[in-house]
């Protein structure tokens, strides 16, 4: 199972060669690795940035393809990589479409801790601990309803769950590709929201400009992925991925700092 890249997509657009070395020329590396040592079976972190700003919701496996930054583009890139591995030697590879993974470990052992932190959850989190002032809320002049973007908050161990099923389930040389979201989308808004009511604070917001980058809506079209990997996720609602979220940030307010 192959995770690991660089994921601010602001950076890779500065950075793009960064970027390529570390996400492209690496994971090739790795699938050399694989196939001198005969391992035919993978699993990929791959993105639904891959899809670009997508004219229909919500996104299935047949969207069109139009990535936007050069992280996006890495990501698509590794998948032909993936692809053509399968037809020339039989590599078999699952291509995991992360939504905005989102939340903690259950257990209340492992969160998120970015530095510096871009996501919305964990910086929603951090006005909440008293760490900010206020969550700026990049665009409220989106065509959504609420004028915030709309994204598919999927919980980490939902996530986690549709590796191991990939695994169980893959055969060398085979390829699949799927979209890993809840299907349900939530607004900026919808965020903080939600944020208020798990948390008791009452969360001021700054409306800011649009972020680059950023596209109005994002959710998927989960029906492969529950047909074939029987996968479907446990967190369906908001209010249980960012009351995961809490209770490790609420735990851990200088995040892995303050582990024990
Ligand atoms: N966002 C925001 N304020 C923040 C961080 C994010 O308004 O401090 C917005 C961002 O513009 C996007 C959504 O929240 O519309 C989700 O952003 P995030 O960076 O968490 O994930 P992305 O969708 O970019 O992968």
């Amino acid at each position: 199972m192959h995770f690991a890249a660089f994921i601010e997509v602001g950076e890779s657009v500065i950075e793009p060669l960064k970027f390529y070395e570390n996400n492209v020329a690496n994971s090739v590396r790795l699938l050399n690795t694989l196939k001198q040592n005969n391992i035919r079976k993978f699993v990929f972190s791959s993105t639904c940035a891959i899809f670009g700003t997508p004219e229909k919701m919500p996104l299935t496996e047949k969207t069109p393809m139009s990535p936007a930054s050069p992280y996006a583009k890495n990501k698509l890139v590794v998948e032909w990589a993936l692809a053509d591995s399968a037809t020339a030697w039989g590599l078999g590879f699952v291509a995991l479409r992360y939504f905005n993974a989102a939340g903690a470990a259950a257990d209340g052992t492992i969160g998120e801790d970015h530095d510096p932190e871009t996501h919305l959850i964990p910086n929603v989190l951090k006005v909440a601990l008293g760490q900010r002032e206020a969550i700026k809320v990049f665009g409220t002049d989106y065509p959504t309803p609420d004028g915030t973007c709309v994204r598919d908050y999927v919980h980490v161990e939902d996530l986690a769950v549709a590796h191991v099923r990939a695994l169980e389930v893959l055969r060398p040389g085979e390829q699949r590709f799927y979209n890993t979201g809840t299907g349900q989308g939530a607004s900026v808004r919808e965020v903080v929201e939600v944020s208020r009511k798990v948390t008791g604070h009452p969360i001021p917001l700054i409306e800011e400009g649009r972020r680059a980058g950023d596209v109005p809506t994002l959710y998927a079209d989960n029906a492969l992925i529950r047909k074939e990997l029987g996968w479907a996720p446990k967190y369906n609602d908001l209010e249980s991925v960012v009351a995961s979220a809490w209770n490790w940030h609420s735990n851990h307010p200088r995040g892995f700092d303050d582990r024990s």
